[in-house]
C-alpha cells in the first residue's frame, strides 16, 4: 500500500467503526484529513534520530500512526486505557499492513506497562492531559537524552506557565516550542521537553 492509501483506508476504518462507537468526534472525512491526520504529521520534523516512540493516550491512534506512517523506521507503541480504541489501532495496524508497531491497553501510570515496556526514545501525547500532569506521567517513560512531547491547543503559553514547577522538578528543558495552524485554522502548538544531562 502507499501512504496515500494507507490514509484513506484508515480514513475508511475511522467511519465504519465510528457508527458503533465513540471513537472520534470528527467524522468528515476531509475534517479527518486536516483535523488529525495533518496534525499527527507535525512531530516528525523533530523526530530525526529517535528509534523508539510511546503514544501514551492515542485514542483512534493520533498521532502514533501517521507518524509510524511518516517515519516506518521509529518502533512504536500505543496506549490506551481504553480496551475498544486499542482493539481498533490493532486492526488499523493489520490492515494497513504496519510493522514495528504495536498497541498495548493499560493506564499510564501503571508502573507495569513502563517496566516492561520502557524506556523510549520519544514520549508524546495529544489532546490529553493539561501539560503538568502530562510531564509527570511522562517522566518514567524517557531516559537522559529522551524527550517528552506535547501536542497542544491554542492555550499553551498558559499551560506552560502553570508546568514551571514541574518543568523545575525533574529538570527539563524546554527544546523546542512550535506554534502552528491545521487547516480550518486552528492553533496548535508543538513543545519538546529534553532531560537535561547532569554532566
Ligand atoms: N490522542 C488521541 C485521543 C485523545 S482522547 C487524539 O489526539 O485524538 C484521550 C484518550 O486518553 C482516550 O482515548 C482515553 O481512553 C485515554 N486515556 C485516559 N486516561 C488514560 C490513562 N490513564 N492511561 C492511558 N490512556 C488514557
Amino acid at each position: 500500500m502507499t501512504k496515500e492509501e494507507q490514509y484513506l483506508h484508515y480514513t475508511e476504518l475511522i467511519l465504519k467503526w465510528s457508527k458503533t462507537m465513540d471513537l472520534t468526534a470528527i467524522t468528515d472525512p476531509e475534517d479527518i484529513r486536516e483535523k488529525h491526520f495533518e496534525d499527527s504529521k507535525a512531530p516528525v520534523s523533530f523526530l530525526a534520530g529517535a528509534r523508539t516512540l510511546v503514544d501514551i493516550g492515542t485514542g483512534a491512534g493520533f498521532p502514533g500512526i501517521p507518524i509510524k506512517i511518516e517515519c516506518p523506521n521509529i518502533h512504536v507503541m500505543l496506549l490506551d486505557s481504553t480496551r475498544k480504541k486499542i482493539n481498533f489501532c490493532r486492526q488499523v495496524i493489520f490492515e494497513l499492513g504496519l510493522k514495528g508497531i504495536e498497541a498495548i491497553q493499560g493506564r499510564a501510570e501503571d508502573p507495569e506497562i513502563f517496566r516492561t515496556h520502557g524506556p523510549f526514545d520519544v514520549v508524546i501525547s495529544r489532546a490529553t492531559w493539561p501539560l503538568e500532569l502530562f510531564l509527570e506521567l511522562a517522566e518514567p517513560y524517557y531516559n537522559d537524552g529522551g524527550c517528552a512531547i506535547a501536542m497542544k491547543g491554542a492555550r499553551w503559553q498558559e499551560e506552560l506557565k502553570k508546568a514551571e514547577d514541574v518543568i523545575k522538578k525533574y529538570g527539563l528543558k524546554l527544546k523546542e516550542s512550535h506554534p502552528y495552524t491545521i487547516g480550518g485554522g486552528d492553533k496548535r502548538c508543538l513543545l519538546m521537553f529534553e532531560k537535561q544531562r547532569a554532566f
